[in-house]
């Protein structure tokens, strides 16, 4: 071999180790911390799946999979509603995506910037899906709140979100009701916001009669209201009951096969929260004797109400009081 042959070749070789290298790192998975809970993907209709997390909050113990995903395999790809509550759940939604079809993850709708349904995206997006939310998740990215909910996600939920843990923003940004089709099915995205975010969008496949109702509906646990405008959530459940899906998929528990008895719960609680709220609103009282002298026995032995009841009653003590100071 001529020295120059063998230079050229030698350097080729080094090309294609950097190549393989940087590219390997770049397309591979990260090595995530193991998960000890399994991500198993339960067939709705016949291209219509979705996961179920466990109920009640986020912990070490569910390694923080405590909500939904779902998605739809169509003839030219698939479509992923909501992707998992950290980036090691995220890529194992995707393998197990992988083991029922080798068909590209094309788009994943975001129901709401949530950690618990979009900390998963880090593996989709390495895969080459395009990220959809609506616009007001641009104006929630520009607060310092995602980088304090990161900061304390890695508290709480390490090893599975650390240092290596990003907040994905979306490629698009959704405006107003739409839709788009893909491999012979309708998606059609729904603006239902504000309700438990500002930003909620619901996604219904058309064709298969599933709605993705997003954090709308938490079937069998208590809805976490923390930043919600129940006024409007409680007109959102009205419009989603209208819609009569065959299936709802809720962030949070089984899927439905009766919208408006399996929103009961969600309903009951908000229109509980208000009425005990704004009573004490109306007659001045402090929140603490508010929600000392309030019945909570109908909701307490739920799921999360440890967790998630007195933050969602203080959070609706302040809705009320701005509800009544501006007239509403
Ligand atoms: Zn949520």
């Amino acid at each position: 071999m001529s020295a120059f042959r063998w230079l050229a070749a030698a350097q080729f070789v080094g090309a294609a180790l950097i190549a393989g290298l940087f590219g390997q790192s770049h397309a591979a998975q990260p090595d995530y911390a193991p998960l000890t809970v399994k991500v198993t993907p339960q067939q709705l209709t016949p291209r219509v799946y979705f996961v179920q997390g466990e109920s009640g909050m986020v912990s070490t113990s569910n390694n923080g999979y405590n909500s939904n995903a779902g998605f739809v395999v169509t003839d030219d790809g698939v479509v992923v509603f909501d992707v998992l509550g950290t980036p090691p759940l995220g890529a194992e939604l995707l393998r197990s995506i992988r083991a029922i079809t080798s068909k590209p993850v094309r788009r994943v709708i975001i129901s709401h910037y949530h950690s618990d349904h979009f900390y998963g995206l880090q593996a989709f997006k390495d895969a080459g899906a395009e990220v959809w939310a609506h616009r007001l998740v641009r104006d929630y990215l520009a607060t310092d709140a995602p980088q304090r909910r990161l900061e304390e996600r890695r508290n709480s939920l390490e090893p599975w979100v650390d240092e290596t843990t990003r907040v994905i923003a979306p490629d698009f940004y959704i405006d107003g009701d739409t839709s788009f089709r893909l491999g012979g099915l309708t998606f059609r995205i729904f603006v239902v916001g504000p309700a438990h975010t500002p930003e909620d969008l619901m996604m219904l496949v058309q064709e298969e009669g599933v709605l993705f109702a997003g954090d709308l509906m938490f079937a069998g646990r208590i809805p976490f209201v923390g930043d919600a405008d129940s006024k409007g959530w409680l007109a959102s459940i009205e419009r989603l009951i209208t819609l009569d899906p065959r299936i709802m998929v809720g962030g949070h528990g089984p899927a439905s096969t009766d919208a408006a008895r399996d929103l009961a719960l969600t309903r009951d609680y908000l229109v509980y929260l208000r009425r005990a709220m704004g009573r004490a609103v109306e007659e001045m009282a402090s929140f603490e004797e508010a929600y000392r002298r309030t019945d909570w026995s109908r909701f307490k032995d739920l799921p999360a109400f440890e967790g998630a009841n007195r933050i969602n009653a203080y959070n609706t003590f302040i809705l009320m009081e701005k509800e009544t100071l501006s007239g509403k």
